[in-house]
Order: structure tokens, then sequence, then C-alpha cells
């Protein structure tokens, strides 16, 4: 089955501070709670296709069909987290 939308899974604010400091915030598109994106996790959803956004708790409780593609993180990513990491 064809499916060009991306799912971006997020942390919920509620857990703590963001994770990068750019981060915005969004909402789950399942229970509406508020969750932190980073910009460079915005990006490479968007190269996949119209994001939606969803909080851990709604896709562990409903996770995606087995058919689903999972993407490894971005290389930019990757260094917006170490980049976070270095600032603490
Ligand atoms: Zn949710």
């Amino acid at each position: 089955m064809a499916d060009d939308r991306a799912i971006l899974v997020c942390m919920p604010t509620a857990l703590g501070p963001a994770p990068v400091k750019t981060a915005t915030e969004r909402m789950c598109a399942s229970c509406g709670c508020a969750v932190w994106v980073s910009p460079e996790s915005l990006k490479a959803a968007e190269r996949c296709g119209p994001v939606t956004f969803r909080c851990v708790p709604c896709v562990l409780a409903e996770p995606p069909p087995a058919e689903t593609e999972f993407r490894p993180l971005s290389p930019g990513q990757v260094r917006e987290l170490l980049d976070a990491r270095e600032d603490r």
C-alpha cells in the first residue's frame, strides 16, 4: 500500500524540557497534547511527505501498521542532538 504520509514521533512537552533548544511546540494528532519538534526533525519528516505529529505514548498505545517504513535519524538530527549535549 502506497502511503506518502510521514509520522513524526515526538516527546510530549509535559515529560520535560525540549531535548533541543530550538525545538518548537506542535500538537499530537491523536491525543492533542503538546509535543516538541526540532527544526531538523521537521525537515527530515517533510522530505518523506505531509507530516503528522504523534506523541510517544500514543504511538506505543497504537503502533503504526507492520508495513510502516521507519527512517533512522538524519545527519542533521544527529548533529542537533550532539550540539544540544555540548550545551549542557
Ligand atoms: Zn498523543
